[in-house]
């Protein structure tokens, strides 16, 4: 219905027809879409990243939900403080037990306990390493609550109270928990159903079967003198699957001895 016919009967008509253009206008809230909600002292910064491509289109189409709560406003006196220096000395300041109980409690409002419904973390680089089975787990559940540390991290009475599991992006320390809570949640979100249109490209990829993936090709057939292995262009899926899962190996054998062996003992374990 256009305006124009709106306007012709009057007020009441007017905010009547216009009514579900308005609503079409505004992110659909699914009731039980997928939550992140993320615990930080820097808000601005979500769903940052998080808002391009196809993590931001199924934030937009209201498949999962991203809060980002601010620590800042469950600190104390004016300055809303947040820290404290270290106990038993050192450099640097440590977030309070106290104010970092008052943000998580916020975050859990209406939360199940269950942790496996909900899990509930702090990234940390002492924390176990987040790997794809992280993200499969993640993204069966209803949504999570990430705690982001800044400064030297987080009191470890909060932690211990709350149970908090700890979890890292990899052995090496970055000044906020922020980045590794949006690279952990891209690659939960893009496992939520609907998010990655392809569905079929999820079961291929790194990870998804213990190997690294193969080497990707496309036109021009022929570059800078190198050419697209023959039998990518032979159209014999057969040849094609074998080839891939060739180089697969290769290249996680080479690569990722982690990985390799861990594969070799699945697939010795279940052919017998
Ligand atoms: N003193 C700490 C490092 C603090 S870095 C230590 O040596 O373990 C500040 C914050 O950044 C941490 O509280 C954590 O939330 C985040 N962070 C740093 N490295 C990280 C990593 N590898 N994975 C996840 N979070 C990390």
């Amino acid at each position: 219905m256009s305006d124009e016919s709106g306007r012709s009967h009057g007020r009441l008509k007017i905010s009547a027809s216009r009514r579900p253009s308005a609503l079409m206008q505004e992110t659909p809230v699914l009731h039980d879409a997928w939550e992140a909600r993320i615990v930080t002292l820097f808000p601005e910064v979500f769903p940052g990243v998080l808002g391009a491509s196809l993590t931001g289109r199924a934030l937009k189409d209201g498949l999962w939900r991203c809060e980002a709560i601010d620590l800042r406003a469950f600190g104390e006196g004016r300055h809303r403080n947040v820290d404290d220096t270290p106990a038993g000395g050192g450099a640097g300041m440590v977030l309070r037990a106290d104010i970092v109980e008052r943000a998580i409690a916020h975050a859990q409002r209406g939360v199940t306990f269950e942790r496996a419904e909900w899990p509930l973390v702090y990234l940390s680089p002492r924390g176990r390493p987040f790997e794809q089975a992280t993200a499969r787990r993640w993204s069966r559940a209803r949504g999570v609550t990430l705690l982001c540390g800044r400064f030297e991290g987080v009191d470890q009475r909060v932690l211990d109270e709350y149970a908090i599991e700890e979890v890292s992006l990899g052995d090496f320390v970055l000044t906020g928990g922020e980045i590794a809570a949006q690279a952990m949640l891209d690659a939960t979100v893009r496992l939520l159903p609907n998010v990655v249109g392809n569905a079929t490209s999820l079961d291929d990829e790194s990870f998804s079967d213990g190997l690294l993936e193969a080497p990707h090709y496309t036109r021009p057939a022929s570059w800078k003198g190198r050419d697209i292995p023959d039998v990518l262009t032979s159209g014999d899926h057969g040849r094609v699957a074998a080839w891939r899962r060739e180089q697969a190996e290769a290249l996680t054998q080479a690569r990722r001895p982690d990985l390799w062996a861990a594969y070799q003992a699945k697939k010795g374990s279940s052919q017998t």
